[in-house]
């Protein structure tokens, strides 16, 4: 009859076997269980937390200018291919032009939604403003305008107001810059 299930090595329980790791190496399954095999790199990782931590610190340390410089090379392509990555980046940084002095609110708190809902409700502002099915909105240069401008914003406050999602939407760049925007918001 088929082996259904076996007593771990470690924990000494029966356990079935989808509980356990299957070795294709040795085309068997582990003694020890997935339970055991997690408690145990945990209690590993635990045990030579700090020592981790000195090793990362000095290898930053070590190779800082060239991490910082990929990070950036790295952020910069995924704007340039990934038009989440862009909103993210284009909306986060009209709250920092806008917000001197001090931390500004998070733009993930201000646009009252999520990132992924907010391209959809852009998506739609798109057809509702053209007439064309968001299927061709990467024919556009398109640019994330805000309904009610930023400038005529008098308080903090009123800032974060006006980046929630209801004051978005998409225009033709041609249609943005004839309408005296000042930031340049290509997505
Ligand atoms: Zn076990």
């Amino acid at each position: 009859m088929e082996e259904k299930g076996k007593n771990c090595t470690k924990c000494k329980e029966y356990k079935t076997l989808d509980n356990y790791y299957f070795r294709k190496d040795y085309n068997k399954y582990r003694g020890d269980c997935k339970q055991c095999v997690s408690n145990t790199g945990k209690a590993y990782r635990e045990a030579n937390r700090e020592k981790r931590k000195a090793q990362k610190r000095k290898y930053y340390l070590k190779n800082r200018e060239r991490l910082i410089k990929e990070t950036s090379q790295y952020k910069t392509n995924k704007r340039r291919t990934c038009r989440l990555s862009r909103t993210k980046y284009l909306v986060s940084k009209s709250l920092r032009r806008y917000i001197t002095g001090g931390k500004s609110k998070r733009a993930k708190e201000c646009i009252g939604c999520t990132w992924e809902e907010l391209l959809i409700h852009l998506a739609g502002t798109f057809e509702a403003n053209y007439g064309i099915p968001r299927e061709y909105m990467k024919n556009f240069e398109l640019h994330i305008d805000h309904i009610k401008p930023l400038a005529s914003a008098s308080s903090e406050e009123e800032i974060y107001e006006l980046n929630h999602y209801t004051n978005l939407q998409y225009l033709m760049a041609s249609d943005n810059l004839s309408k005296g925007s000042s930031s340049n918001w290509s997505i």
